[in-house]
């Protein structure tokens, strides 16, 4: 069956005992044993599994087309563990422009913890050459990445990163497997923040790992996360599940928002530069249309100015919100730089936008006024 028909039937089980087929929240903690000692249902206790947090990893598994998955309490839950699932010493390759928030838990607590990190331009497949080496036990890219949608070549760097040995994580959060399917082109796991597209209107935290094998690595994942309990709520996890039934029609209309929201904004005259990968200009078109089926709905605008230009810009949306994250029904407009804070690496007159699902032509009028002709 295809994509839709799979993402509505496999993430919700019917409720057995009344038929309702939003299917039942299951909030017990504890499940009864029989006689004999065992336990009918299959289940023991939430903190290793509960009705509702199969059913979605089930969809999620489906829909990147992995053997497993594991649902997280949020999109940082799940890459945490994925490092705690590594050993003190273990060499670990990273985006330089990576996730704001994952780069500082990296370098502020697991870089202390005893793994080593190189952070390095994916972009460019020589560095990743020497980047990665027989002690390297992870790499993890994000493509497009977070703020500045720079494209990385995920095949390219699954063959380098297994001749050395080692294990390829993608983050998909931004494109979702409705356009790209890091694990067909040979990533070993991948990663979401199911708080953005999945979740899909801006009311739940979640991540996701999905595996492609089960491998020894998978198999100590799920350890650490039994023992550890990085776990999200019943409740949680039926939201998730819920919005993945309809994420084939939102990341379409988010798709096709994006790129006329994108074209108007290349043409615009206070814009000196529109970071959108489904533009022909982008540096990484090229690589981002063979192994995705488009831009997505994230971009970033490098408004022309200085950075008083960009919050200038951000103080006068109607229709845009002014806030952070991505991903909702909701079009968002942020400053960026003053969202990370005084370490930001990012440029100070970039704006990022979150493409929502209103009409275009509305979205198109609010920047138009916004950015002042
Ligand atoms: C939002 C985001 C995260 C973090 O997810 P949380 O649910 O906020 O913890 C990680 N990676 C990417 C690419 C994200 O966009």
């Amino acid at each position: 069956m295809k994509f839709e028909t799979r993402a509505i039937h496999e993430s919700t089980i019917i409720d057995p005992a009344t038929g309702g087929i939003g299917g039942s929240l299951q909030l017990s903690t504890t499940f009864e044993r029989a006689e004999d000692g065992s336990y009918p249902g299959g289940y023991v206790y939430t903190r290793e599994s509960n009705p509702n947090r199969l059913a979605l990893e089930r969809g999620l598994a489906v829909l990147e087309g992995g053997v497993d998955a594991a649902a997280f309490s949020s999109g940082s839950g799940a890459t945490m563990t994925l490092l705690q699932a590594l050993q003190s010493g273990d060499h670990v390759v990273v985006p330089q422009d990576m996730y704001y928030g994952l780069r500082r838990l990296m370098q502020e607590v697991f870089a202390l913890a005893g793994l080593r990190f190189s952070y390095i331009d994916m972009a460019d497949l020589n560095a990743v050459e020497q980047a990665v080496t027989q002690d390297t036990r992870l790499v993890i890219i994000e493509t497009p990445s977070n703020p500045l949608l720079k494209i990385t070549d995920i095949q390219a760097v699954g063959e380098i990163t297994h001749a050395a040995g080692a294990y390829l994580a993608v983050d998909n959060t931004i494109l979702t497997p409705v356009l790209q399917r890091p694990l067909e082109l040979g990533a070993d796991f991948v990663i979401h923040a199911t708080t953005k597209y999945m979740g899909g209107h801006s009311d739940v935290l979640g991540g996701a790992l999905i595996a492609r094998e089960a491998t020894e690595l998978w198999q100590r994942i799920q350890l650490v996360q039994h023992l550890g309990g990085s776990v999200p709520s019943p409740f949680d996890c039926w939201l998730v599940a819920r919005g993945l039934q309809t994420l084939a029609y939102r990341m379409r209309g988010h798709n096709d928002n994006a790129q006329k929201v994108a074209a108007f904004l290349a043409e615009h005259p206070a814009i000196d530069a529109v970071l959108y990968p489904g533009l022909e200009t982008h540096a990484g078109n090229a690589v981002h249309s063979r192994q995705s089926g488009g831009g997505g709905g994230l971009m970033s605008v490098l408004v022309k100015g200085e950075a008083e230009a960009a919050i200038n810009a951000a103080a006068k949306v109607r229709v845009f919100t002014r806030a952070t994250s991505f991903g909702g029904v909701h079009s968002l407009i942020e400053h960026r730089a003053s969202v990370e804070g005084p370490d930001s690496t990012t440029p100070g007159n970039l704006l990022r936008l979150s493409i929502g699902l209103e009409h275009p032509d509305d979205l198109i009028a609010d920047l138009d006024h916004a950015l002042g002709s």
